[in-house]
């Protein structure tokens, strides 16, 4: 959601609190009714229990406003602290507690500089006390890993226009923020990307035509280039293409038993190629008769991304092998095998991350995007897998990939 939009849903929310907060701060009702009895399902910690079958009953239950505003502070996952008119906590909601790593109890009645010592939410609560009573911003918390949140201070008025307090209300927006780095990233590196080859096709072009075109020796060599730089340009927006239909859903719409040993014997033959001009030996060793609950085409192109690495980097006349294997849990293992360079162990879990090479100007020497692995990890997660690499630096390399099996 947009911060935003965050922050001025959170101010609604607790614009609507304010009336039935003013109740229970006045009061010392327990929260008793309302935090047992234990989660039914394990893992669901953040589950508040309330009592009653149905929505209706829950209220008719709860009875009243300030029961009401229990459950609704309890569970929400925005932060909610509220602040008097002398500046002390009066109320911090289970969310809050934990973002700003304090209990409630600890922060009643203090000061909210001994409570949040930090100068950027101290600027947002002066902020909203003068101008127009709303302040808004972010808030980077390291305690362990490093989260943002999106801040909304709320000034409370009287009639008059007497301040009567504040609320504060805190969202989490760090995968927000994650997401926003992560395309404003992929869009410089898909730019960079296109940017090389395309300047080196410029490049060719203006010298052939100021003069090169008559130069008979040259010029076939001259556009041979333009024609690789052009099949890069073509691979990368292919790839990249691909990948977000992928990540949209709009690839995997569906799985289905499909015939590994088939998919893997034509990927074998669309690569024949590629591996007989290098001399390999391309073995598979796949049972016939394994069925695996996968995607056809989907499945098809990781085993091509797997095959084609193990050939573009494995030494002429070296082994690949593509196996098969049904594991004691019944989930059938793919093993791509080469005997390539291997990937030094500082390297390995990046791989899969789009555009990382382990060396950027070999990898596009051979034409690669730095994205067949970022495919292959999307498309076994859409088909509901796992893949996962050994290897060793000199020592060639290993993929797995592990799929649910599935009847014919
Ligand atoms: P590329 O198009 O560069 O091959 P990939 O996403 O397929 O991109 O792979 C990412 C990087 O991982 C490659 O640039 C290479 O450094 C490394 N890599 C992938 N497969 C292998 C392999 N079989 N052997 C050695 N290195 C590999």
């Amino acid at each position: 959601m947009d911060p935003l939009l965050c922050f001025l849903s959170g101010l609604f929310l607790g614009a609507l609190l304010w009336v039935l907060l003013d109740r229970r701060r006045h009061s010392s009702a327990p929260k008793a009714p309302f935090e047992a009895p234990a989660p039914e399902r394990p893992g669901d910690e953040r589950a508040v229990y309330i009592p009653g079958r149905n929505f209706d009953e829950m209220l008719e239950r709860l009875g009243s406003g300030e029961s009401m505003l229990n459950v609704i502070l309890n569970s929400m996952g925005e932060g909610v602290v509220l602040l008097n008119q002398a500046d002390r906590v009066v109320l911090m909601n289970p969310a809050a507690e934990k973002v700003l790593g304090l209990s409630e109890k600890e922060a009643l009645g203090r000061l909210y500089l001994e409570v949040i010592r930090h100068p950027a939410l101290s600027e947002l609560l002066k902020a909203s006390k003068t101008g127009d009573g709303l302040s808004h911003g972010e808030l980077d918390l390291t305690g362990g890993e490093e989260r943002t949140f999106s801040v909304g201070v709320s000034a409370i008025r009287s009639g008059e226009g007497n301040h009567l307090g504040q609320i504060m209300v805190l969202s989490d927006i760090t995968s927000l923020k994650r997401l926003l780095r992560m395309r404003t990233e992929f869009v410089a590196n898909v730019s960079h990307e296109l940017k090389t080859p395309l300047t080196a096709i410029l490049g060719y072009v203006e010298t052939l035509v100021t003069g090169a075109i008559d130069d008979k020796k040259n010029r076939v060599q001259f556009l041979e280039k333009i024609s690789d730089q052009a099949q890069r340009l073509h691979a990368l927006i292919t790839d990249v293409l691909e990948l977000s239909r992928i990540e949209s859903g709009g690839f995997v719409t569906s799985l289905e038993p499909v015939d590994l040993l088939a998919t893997a014997r034509q990927v074998v033959e669309t690569l024949k190629a590629k591996w007989e001009a290098k001399g390999l030996t391309l073995t598979v060793e796949v049972p016939s008769g394994t069925w695996v609950t996968g995607h056809k085409q989907g499945l098809f192109h990781v085993l091509e991304n797997l095959l084609d690495n193990a050939v573009k980097y494995s030494p002429s006349k070296g082994e690949v092998r593509l196996a098969a294997q049904t594991r004691e849990d019944g989930k059938v293992e793919v093993l791509v095998r080469d005997e390539g360079p291997g990937i030094p162990k500082a390297f390995q879990a990046r791989v899969f991350e789009r555009f990382f090479r382990v060396d950027p100007s070999r990898s596009r020497e051979m034409g690669g995007t730095g994205l067949g692995l970022a495919i292959v990890k999307h498309l076994v997660e859409k088909m509901g897998g796992e893949v996962s690499l050994q290897s060793e630096e000199g020592k060639g390399s290993l993929f797995t990939v592990v799929l649910s099996p599935a009847e014919e």
